[in-house]
């Protein structure tokens, strides 16, 4: 009787056959080699975007230079195209046999990460030590970004509109960039200090240099050589860097974690890794039944704002674009093929984690190992700022979850009143669209190293996959 009435999950180290588990292994291979090209949003979208040509996907610029087919009506199911947002998100399309009006299947992530930015003037010396000023992005807890290993990954366009890219720190002859911590001899009173002031964020400057010119200058000689140094490397002077975007990110690439390497350690894995299994359930599709759409978004970790994040028209351009190359019409049919699609929000979800039982609550929270999470609704304090699916939505997708034999689990963001969050999910909600997140399960969210389980890698493609289809 226990077992037909009561919900019970295995892992699926367990349930999955040999076979598949080597198919897992590779996956992750395949997606670690991803993540270390991955390392800023920009980066990520070029990786997706080298992807998807070799599948076969055609910018929508080459689309529309095609001249037989421009002028609409012409949109035929099978095709493959991609939209670009300024370098920092993208867009694939597989059109789908069934006008878009009837509705498409999308799946959103976000390729942005918790960092630390260069300050506009980040550049000073004091006590023989260049150093540089930074301000953080998205959810950091500072302690964590200390004693680090650190790599510099950004663009610059100069006065002279040159482009100059910077990558230092991942090669492994590369130095590393570091900020220091106190040394615990001389901690007391930073040890008295809550964790959240114990490292502030002007105290995240990081070292850049301690060798000072020999000549000239006696102030700022160290300083001066760090500039010296920039200047002979990439032609760049102070005030180019006023204009740039540079980011500080671990430095390294992913590795196994565990005896049994069943798990996955890396920077930025919120969101890439469910960015990587859409990407991946949007490879190789045959003409789907509803058009398939991968929305790969900036700015999450910061509200999802600007031009680049889920808040920006691209997307709702993007559809209109499409439905005029389908349809040669526009606006109503935008509101009704929106009116008609279902979405999922890829994002990692927090799994339970044995050294902090206190915040989770066991029964609704996700695993490490038991499958793709599906959190019904997100948000904090009583559901604010929640989207919560409907359960008509919640019907469908179990149905396409049980014939794909997708294994799911379904986790809250930890106790009531504990904290919470948000995602993409309930700017796709205000379409009208209906909407669910669905992603992977983490430990450390956030943290320079986050944490994921192989299998859940997997069956998170599995089911994104089955979305599409
Ligand atoms: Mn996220
Ligand atoms: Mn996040």
């Amino acid at each position: 009787m226990k077992k037909e009435l009561f919900f019970k999950t295995e892992s699926l180290w367990k349930t999955l056959e040999d076979e598949k588990l080597d198919t897992v292994q590779d996956f992750g291979e395949s997606y670690k080699s991803f993540i270390d090209k991955s390392k800023t949003e920009r980066k990520c979208i070029k990786e997706i975007i080298e992807e998807a040509k070799a599948d076969g996907f055609i910018s929508f610029e080459q689309y529309q230079g095609n001249g037989e087919k421009n002028g609409g009506k012409n949109l035929q199911g099978g095709e493959k195209l991609y939209f670009i947002n300024k370098e920092k998100a993208v867009i694939l399309v597989v059109v789908g046999e069934e006008p878009m009006e009837s509705g498409v299947n999308i799946i959103g992530t976000h390729v942005d990460s918790p960092r630390l930015d260069l300050k506009p003037f980040p550049f000073y010396e004091d006590s023989e030590l260049a150093l540089a000023k930074t301000h953080y992005y998205g959810g950091v807890k500072k302690y964590q970004w200390v004693t680090m290993p650190l790599a510099m990954h950004g663009v610059i366009t100069k006065e002279n509109g040159e482009l100059v890219e910077i990558t230092i720190g991942e090669d492994p002859s590369d130095p590393i960039l570091m900020i220091s911590d106190l040394l615990p001899h001389l901690s007391k009173d930073q040890m008295d200090k809550k964790m959240s002031e114990g490292i502030t964020g002007e105290g995240l400057n990081v070292l850049l240099g301690n060798r000072r010119i020999k000549e000239g200058e006696e102030k700022e000689g160290v300083k001066a050589y760090l500039l010296q140094l920039l200047n002979q490397k990439y032609g760049l002077r102070e005030e180019d860097f006023a204009f740039a975007e540079i980011q500080l990110v671990p430095a390294g690439g992913a590795r196994d974690v565990g005896l049994d390497r069943s798990m996955i350690a890396a920077y930025g894995q919120d969101d890439r890794v469910c960015a990587y299994a859409e990407l991946q359930a949007i490879l190789n599709l045959n003409t789907p039944k509803k058009t398939a759409m991968a929305v790969f978004v900036d700015k999450e970790e910061v509200g999802s704002i600007s031009n680049t994040g889920m808040e920006s028209k691209f997307f709702e351009n993007t559809l209109d674009e499409l439905l005029f190359l389908q349809e040669g019409t526009t606006r109503l049919s935008i509101r009704r093929a929106l009116n008609q699609s279902r979405a999922l929000s890829g994002d990692v979800m927090s799994a339970f984690d044995p050294n902090f039982p206190e915040v989770l609550d066991p029964k609704n929270s996700c695993y490490l190992g038991k499958g793709v999470n599906i959190s019904k609704y997100t948000g904090s304090r009583g559901k604010g700022g929640c989207n919560d699916a409907n359960h008509e939505f919640l019907a469908e997708l179990r149905q396409t979850f049980k014939n794909h034999e997708i294994q799911w689990q379904m986790g809250e963001l930890g106790k009531v009143d504990q904290g919470g969050g948000g995602t993409i999910a309930y700017i796709i909600g205000n379409y009208n669209t209906e909407v669910v997140d669905c992603g992977v399960p983490m430990l450390s969210m956030h943290a320079p190293m986050e944490i994921i389980s192989k299998v859940d890698l997997y069956m998170t493609y599995l089911a994104y996959r089955a979305f599409y289809l």
